[in-house]
């Protein structure tokens, strides 16, 4: 859905994005994670159309973007990080203007209105101005105005920020929703935790280069050389003394200890991981528990890059 090819963005001489390549399929919630300063935002605009790259190409649903913008506007939508609105206007007025500005046919626009809103969790506030909505509500809005083309592609730059853990949650929500209606949906943030319960592919960028990217399980299976496996001894002691036993096994791989926590990496099924089991609970005593770990993510970001990213 979202290929690039070298794409690189100067800002007079200083490289804001540098060669990227990337693909997105359709269908992903792509998670888009970096700090501040990695060039995401100039990413997000070169993919909307909005900034013109210094070198590259970008495809977007078969469209070349730079050379069919009025096709590429109709299939993306994008949501800046800052955003102004016309605080006195109602939401119904908001929506509607901007129903008449993305030229929706005009018998569809208040099925439409309505259809957004009820999506965006805002219909109960159609008769309210914007200006008395709460931040997370006005997040929703711009998302909710920005659907009003039904776009294919759904942009959002640092929706989360700013916003309380609740808003935050409801914010989550309606992106897992957006992602099972079968939008492709680039989500960017600079806090691992915000995309972590969403996204199930990532691209982790650090001064201007994507560094990682991929599907989440794709990503999480490259990890592990087999079933990442984790016990949590008494005492760091105890856990020391273990992993001495464990690092013999043939069938256990990068054993490491820190504090009272063993991980390694077990090369059988888990038929034989219950076995393991067993066999490690009576090696040594003070097995507080034993499971199969799940990798995430977070393990992901830690095996690359400088960790800038909380
Ligand atoms: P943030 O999370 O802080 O928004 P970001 O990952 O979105 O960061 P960008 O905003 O794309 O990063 O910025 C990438 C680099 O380009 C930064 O060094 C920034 O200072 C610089 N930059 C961004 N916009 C401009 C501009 N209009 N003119 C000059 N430099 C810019």
């Amino acid at each position: 859905m979202i290929n690039t090819l070298g794409l690189t963005k100067y800002y007079d001489t200083r490289p804001a994005v540098r060669d990227v390549d990337l693909y997105v399929p359709a269908g992903e919630i792509c998670g888009l994670i970096g700090p501040n300063g990695a060039g995401k935002t100039t990413l997000l605009k070169m993919l909307a159309g909005l900034l013109r790259p210094t070198s590259g190409k970008i495809e977007v649903a078969g469209i070349e973007v730079g050379t069919e913008p009025k096709q590429l506007h109709e299939i993306v939508g994008y949501v800046p990080d800052t955003f102004g609105l016309y605080d006195e206007l109602t939401v119904r007025h908001f929506m509607q203007y901007f129903a008449k500005a993305h030229r929706v046919p005009k018998e569809q626009i208040e099925r439409r209105i309505a259809g957004v809103l009820e999506l965006t969790n805002l219909a109960s506030k159609y008769y309210e101005p914007v200006g008395a909505l709460s931040r997370g509500m006005r997040q929703r809005l711009v998302i909710a105005k920005t659907l009003l083309h039904a776009p294919k592609v759904l942009l959002l730059d640092e929706p989360a920020s700013g916003l309380d853990p609740v808003a935050r949650i409801d914010l989550c929500e309606l992106i897992k929703e957006l992602g099972a209606l079968g939008t492709t949906l680039v989500v960017s943030s600079h806090i691992l935790t915000e995309l972590a319960d969403f996204c199930t592919s990532v691209v982790i960028m650090e001064q201007g280069h994507v560094i990682r990217s991929g599907r989440i399980e794709e990503l999480v299976g490259k990890l592990s050389d087999g079933l990442p496996v984790r016990i949590e001894m008494t005492d760091a002691e105890a856990a020391t003394a273990l992993a001495e036993k464990l690092e013999s096994r043939e069938d256990l791989r990068d054993v490491t200890v820190e504090g009272a926590i063993i991980d390694c990496a077990f090369q059988g099924d888990r038929l034989a991981l219950a076995t393991l089991h067993k066999e490690v609970v009576l090696m040594h005593d003070g097995v507080v528990s034993f499971y199969e770990r799940r990798l995430t993510i977070e393990d992901v970001f830690m095996a690359v890059g400088s960790h800038a990213v909380s």
